[in-house]
């Protein structure tokens, strides 16, 4: 694989530290190790220690979503460790419900479930 290490830095920086973190621990096996060497730098810059990062792996992994592989399941909406699951409709052009599909779901994009109170 051809991995362009100007076009990873530039995204490094650009990044969010939340998913920096993902990315070296709970993605990790799924990066390049010089893209991986990358981030973990970009991480110590903004002076994340090694402490953080495991701390991080353990919170994300507490709740995660597990791959048949062992890899850990993606949100459908954003880059983040899904932590549920859920039937929803495929909408053509997010308005027309086309088919039902099982959707991944982030701590951020979970669907809020009304209390009864
Ligand atoms: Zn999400």
């Amino acid at each position: 694989m051809n991995l362009d290490l100007k076009k990873v830095a530039e995204y490094m920086r650009k990044a969010d530290l939340e998913d920096l973190l993902d990315r070296v621990t709970v993605y990790r096996d799924d990066m390049e190790p010089a893209a991986l060497d990358l981030f973990e730098g970009e991480l110590s810059r903004r002076g994340v220690n090694r402490a953080a990062i495991a701390e991080h792996d353990v919170d994300c992994r507490s709740d995660a979503i597990q791959n048949a592989d062992g890899t850990i399941a993606h949100c459908s909406f954003c880059s983040r460790p899904a932590v549920m699951q859920g039937r929803g409709w495929h909408r053509l052009w997010r308005r027309i419900p086309v088919f039902p599909r099982l959707f991944a779901y982030c701590r951020s994009h979970a669907p809020t479930v009304p209390t009864a109170s």
